[in-house]
């Protein structure tokens, strides 16, 4: 049979299978097929996991007729590749991990496994995570499928392809200072950051450990919203996950304040995205929603504190590859020329850049003048935030200041890479929920580029993300 994948959702596709209209190994193959087609184009997966997906894809099918299934049951998924899944390959689009199979199953996995989930592949990525485009990926660039001369965003840019061009249902991805939403954005998708804590870092490729997140990209909020209650949840094998007794969750109130930090909003924004944030304001009110300005006084800190304590997590997490225990080994002549060869050879420059700046920023003499420096920057950000969440109840930007740039635009001014996280770093500074959801399109060069907005809640605001959302998407369609 003949399955439209364009406007299928989790539930749709739940509802088809129960139904017997078609098989989780149909769908799965459906997908599949897609990527044939279409994966070498776009470069969305660096791996495909043709034969595992198809057995997960049968044990679905067995789940459906002993009643056992559930919602994720047979859902075909895309995974960054630097979420571990037990025997499969997992390079974080790094050199350095070139063949490395992972050992085991990250907690996300395990619990998306349980559910009856089929992993289609892992998807292309900058890497370690390191960008704004997934132009650092070692195995190649991924295109944007609304303009294939266009960067898709980054990190995450291969699980946002993978949704937009139907080569998957749903994906992972993780999100450090934007990586989910800023690529969800450019890919006319909904991505998901969580409270920091609210879901387990257990095998995911660590980047910067206090800001690292991982999160489900969807086509909208619903399929989000579904992804994140079974993914969310406190987990022994990461103690920076909340604990079950101190998690909790609002409840909606009937009218809602928005806040919009206009002061943040002055430079380097495309008229496209301006225009387009006072319309989905618009939209906002004509649902009822009070708008009010607010001051975040330090915001305009939030992305050099990000770009100094950031590194010097990188530096930390990745001492680790070492050409010993995972992946490439470039042989010198003692360990320590082992080291040195390995890690020059299997690291790309963004990598390298970090690493070298994180090492300086925490060494002798230099830390309490940039470290901890971005540490105090960093307590004043979240004491903005706690105060503005006095007043409202989400807080309103866009998600990104531009729309999906050209490739190759950005590759040799890393500063000006940075600045495509203005508006996503603050979330992770704070640990604050996130959700970039569609807001139009924006006509460039004879393309329709998607635009996204992105709404922050309180710590453990979920499910008023949730609700706004939702709100928010009726209007769109
Ligand atoms: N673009 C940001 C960076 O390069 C965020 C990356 C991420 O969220 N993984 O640091």
């Amino acid at each position: 049979m003949n399955i439209d994948l364009k406007n299928l959702t989790i539930q749709k596709a739940h509802n088809h299978m129960l139904n017997g209209d078609f098989s989780a190994r149909e769908l799965t193959q459906a997908y599949l097929n897609v990527i044939k087609e279409k994966n070498e184009n776009l470069n969305a997966y660096l791996h495909v996991f043709e034969e595992n997906a198809l057995k997960q894809a049968d044990e679905a099918d067995k789940r459906f007729k002993d009643g056992t299934a559930e919602l994720m049951t047979g859902i075909p998924m895309a995974i960054k590749n630097n979420i571990c899944i037990k025997g499969e390959i997992t390079t974080a689009a790094s050199k350095i991990l070139e063949n490395y199979h992972a050992t085991y199953d990250a907690t996300v996995i395990e619990k998306l496994r349980k559910a009856g989930a089929v992993f289609l592949g892992g998807t292309n990525m900058d890497e370690f995570a390191m960008g704004s485009s997934t132009e650092n990926s070692a195995y190649g660039v991924t295109k944007n499928p609304h303009d294939k001369t266009r960067v898709p965003g980054g990190s995450s840019g291969g699980s946002a392809v993978a949704v937009a061009s139907d080569m998957a249902l749903v994906a992972l991805g993780t999100d450090t200072g934007g990586s989910i939403r800023q690529p969800a954005s450019f890919c006319g998708l909904t991505g998901l950051k969580t409270t920091y804590g609210r879901v387990s870092r257990y095998g995911a490729i660590a980047m910067g450990s206090s800001l690292d997140q991982i999160g489900p990209i969807a086509k909208n909020t619903e399929d989000s919203e579904i992804v994140y209650d079974i993914i969310r949840g406190d987990d022994e094998m990461d103690s920076t996950t909340i604990p079950e007794s101190l998690q909790k969750d609002y409840s909606i109130k009937d009218k809602m304040v928005i806040g919009v930090p206009r002061h943040f909003m002055k430079e380097g924004i495309d008229e496209s995205v301006l225009k387009n944030f006072e319309e989905s304001l618009d939209k906002l009110k004509s649902l009822g929603y009070e708008i009010k300005e607010i001051e975040l006084p330090n915001i305009g800190y939030v992305l050099s504190a990000y770009y100094i304590f950031m590194p010097a997590e990188v530096s930390a997490n990745l001492a680790r590859f070492d050409g010993v225990r995972f992946g490439l080994l470039k042989e010198g002549k003692n360990g320590i020329e082992d080291y040195i060869k390995t890690r020059g050879e299997g690291f790309g420059p963004e990598p390298r850049r970090r690493i070298i700046l994180g090492t300086y920023i925490l060494s002798h003499g230099y830390y309490d003048a940039y470290y901890n420096k971005s540490m105090a920057l960093r307590d004043l950000i979240r004491d903005d935030f706690n105060k503005a969440f006095e007043l409202v109840d989400v807080i309103l930007t866009p998600t990104t200041p531009t729309p999906a740039f050209k490739i190759g635009d950005k590759c040799d001014d890393p500063v000006e890479m940075y600045l495509a996280d203005i508006f996503t770093v603050s979330a992770n500074v704070t640990g604050v929920p996130a959700i970039s959801i569609p807001s139009g399109f924006t006509e460039k060069e004879g393309a329709s580029l998607p635009l996204g907005i992105q709404f922050m809640a309180p710590h453990m605001g979920e499910k008023i993300l949730f609700k706004v959302a939702k709100d928010f998407e009726i209007l769109q369609k």
